[in-house]
């Protein structure tokens, strides 16, 4: 993994996400710890997703631990579906938390509204495709500007014309200078893909309009 990072950070990337939350959760502090040494957070944001990997009872002391390192922001540390657990944890964190899979079929606004004013999450991360599409997307990302949450946008594997879909959304939300690192994953994993003139420029997605 730090392997990869390395290649990343080469590349031209200022701002990692790393997955958490799998396996044993000293190890993964000593990777963060070892990251962390290397580059300090004036040249990386570090980004953690634990994907529900916390337990109510082990997340806040998880939390405390994962602060020392000066992390932007942890995704779901406990499974979705714990409100009362995780405004607690939205409430004494020592780090912002992003929730990410709560959203997900949480589709009518008033009950949008609840759950940002229920739990309190300093951010929200829009996947399009999973979060109610555009309308739901933008409507998601309206409520919680009015109550003071972040939010950036993230891709879920969709092809190149998703992704490119996605990306002007992003510009259209946030634009046009987007200084908050999304989460544009960008098709690399395809072995067939729909051309479109997307490519990456350090860690920049660009649209490139003088190819066809
Ligand atoms: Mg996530």
């Amino acid at each position: 993994m730090y392997d990869r990072l390395e290649e990343k950070l080469q590349s031209g990337f200022r701002c990692v996400k790393l997955k958490i939350g799998a396996i044993d959760f000293d190890k993964e502090m000593e990777l963060i710890r070892h990251i962390r040494q290397a580059f300090p957070s004036g040249q990386v944001e570090l980004r953690v997703d634990a994907n529900g990997g916390f337990s109510p009872d082990n997340a806040m002391a998880r939390l405390e631990a994962l602060a020392q390192y000066d992390i932007h922001s942890i995704e779901q540390p406990i499974r979705q579906r714990q409100w009362a657990a995780m405004a607690n944890l939205c409430r004494h964190t020592p780090l912002p938390i992003a929730l990410d899979e709560e959203l997900i079929g949480t589709n009518e606004r008033d009950r949008k509204a609840e759950l940002l004013d229920t739990v309190r999450p300093q951010f929200i991360i829009l996947k399009p495709s999973l979060h109610g599409g555009m309308a739901g997307t933008r409507e998601w990302i309206a409520l919680a500007r009015e109550r003071g949450i972040g939010s950036w946008i993230t891709s879920a594997l969709e092809s190149n014309i998703g992704l490119n879909a996605i990306a002007q959304l992003a510009a259209d939300i946030y634009g046009p200078r987007i200084t908050m690192a999304q989460g544009l994953g960008t098709g690399q994993l395809f072995t067939d893909n729909v051309p479109m003139p997307l490519e990456i420029r350090g860690d920049q997605l660009w649209m490139a309009t003088d190819q066809k």
